[in-house]
């Protein structure tokens, strides 16, 4: 039914109440108490309308506070009404900030900063990765202009002119940042910031490696077309001279050979579809291998021991096998002739203890903490006569790095070495 008919009907049925029963006792009483006693009864129901509409203005005062009454007449559906709506508001207000805790809780989880200024740079808002990236505290920098939060002249020049199209490149507290201003809304702007320090760090190791791993390649590869040049020019050289340049290239056909194998291995250990698969790795037969291949490469010129005295662990043995070849492989190499090298295997407190001490050339304490970088050489000419690639300490970290040990050398120059790997006791094999 119509509303306006819902309404005026029942106070037209009430009025016509008054009158009818005015108009009994108008017939029973006559006229003077008929008007008296209608009087009376307008007076019942205005003073009824006043009290609700009190009741209204003081619960519109503080809407939250009380429960509204359940009126009378007309006020009924009023109330009735009102109350709906205060329910709706407190239901929308409630998912609004149910949304608003999703939105600052996706926004302090992103990589990515996020700073909200009004038009002219006053800080309303950030999450905690910009705080990070621009040592911002939003607590107390709220209302504060970012460009008197962010010096950097380049910053302010960005600002000034306003050229937003472009992103801005900000090195910012040791940290390089992708930083751009978007507008939004008609007098609201948002910064973006985006950290880029790791990658960059990445994009340059790979560059570097890549510059490395060509200059590492060219020196042999100089010298076999140095030899090839000369076979072509010469086609008559003596069989003995030939022979040595074949020697020779020989040797550099297998330095190229090795050097990509080791950088194939690192490869290997570092892409994540390679993760390690552990195994029993047999102990006695891993290392017994590794002591005669270093009695192969010393041909006779050192002493090799092994003494075993410790658990099977799990891991991967052919990562293993490669780790502690290349440790017992440069013991043999940097021991000059009739020196000694020890392999031990022995079970500690902490864990599994894997050690290869020689009593070579040692190494001086400045170089011990950059041995595992790629390419890095205390000598260059001993490590290239000995065939090396200066990759083994690299892919010995790798394979600790994927076997939760540690690499812990200790050396004396003139003395010797002793490279020790810690394995951690969880990785020690259980039957
Ligand atoms: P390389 O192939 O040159 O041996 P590594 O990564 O295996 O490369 O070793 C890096 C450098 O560490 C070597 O060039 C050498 O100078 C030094 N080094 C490694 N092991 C020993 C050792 N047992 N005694 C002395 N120096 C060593």
């Amino acid at each position: 039914m119509n509303r306006r008919l819902l309404f005026w009907i029942p106070v037209a049925l009430r009025l016509l109440l008054v009158v009818a029963g005015a108009g009994i006792v108008w017939y029973f009483f006559g006229p003077v108490v008929a008007l008296a006693a209608m009087l009376g009864a307008m007076v019942v129901m205005l003073v009824t309308q006043l009290h609700y509409l009190y009741q209204l203005s003081d619960w519109l005062d503080n809407p939250g506070s009380a429960r509204l009454p359940d009126g009378w007449g007309a006020w009924t559906d009023i109330f009735s009404r009102l109350y709906k709506l205060r329910r709706d508001d407190e239901k929308n207000q409630a998912e609004l900030a149910e949304w608003l805790a999703r939105f600052r809780q996706a926004m302090s989880l992103l990589p990515d900063g996020v700073v909200i200024m009004d038009d002219v740079l006053f800080l309303e808002w950030c999450n905690p990765a910009a705080e990070r990236h621009l040592g911002l505290e939003l607590a107390r920098d709220k209302g504060m202009r970012v460009t008197n939060l962010i010096r950097t002249p380049s910053f302010i020049d960005y600002v000034v002119l306003g050229r937003y199209e472009q992103p801005l490149t900000l090195n910012l507290r040791e940290r390089k940042l992708i930083v751009q201003i978007i507008p939004f809304e008609s007098r609201r702007q948002i910064l973006v910031t985006h950290d880029v320090t790791d990658a960059e760090r990445v994009d340059m190791m790979r560059r570097d490696f890549i510059a490395n791993a060509s200059h590492e390649l060219r020196t042999p590869l100089t010298v076999i077309n140095g030899f090839l040049e000369i076979a072509y020019a010469q086609p008559n050289l003596e069989l003995q001279t030939r022979m040595s340049h074949l020697k020779l290239m020989i040797e550099q056909g297998q330095r190229m050979q090795n050097l990509v194998e080791d950088m194939l291995t690192l490869t290997r250990l570092e892409s994540v579809e390679h993760p390690l698969r552990p195994e029993r790795v047999d102990i006695r037969t891993l290392l017994e291998q590794i002591r005669q291949e270093a009695l192969a490469l010393s041909a006779g010129r050192h002493q090799v021991s092994l003494e075993i005295d410790g658990p099977d662990i799990r891991g991967s043995a052919d990562e293993l096998r490669s780790a502690f070849g290349n440790l017992a492989s440069n013991a043999v190499r940097y021991t000059p002739e009739h020196g000694s090298i020890a392999l031990t295997w022995k079970m500690t407190e902490e864990g599994p203890r894997f050690t290869v001490k020689d009593t070579g050339i040692g190494i001086r304490l400045e170089h011990i903490a950059r041995l595992t970088e790629r390419f890095y050489r205390v000598d260059k000419s001993r490590s290239r006569e000995t065939q090396g690639t200066g990759l083994g300490l690299a892919i010995v970290k790798h394979v600790l790095l994927r076997h939760d040990a540690a690499l812990e050398i200790e050396s004396e120059p003139g003395k010797g070495s002793t490279f020790t790997v810690k394995f951690p006791k969880k990785a020690v094999f259980a039957e």
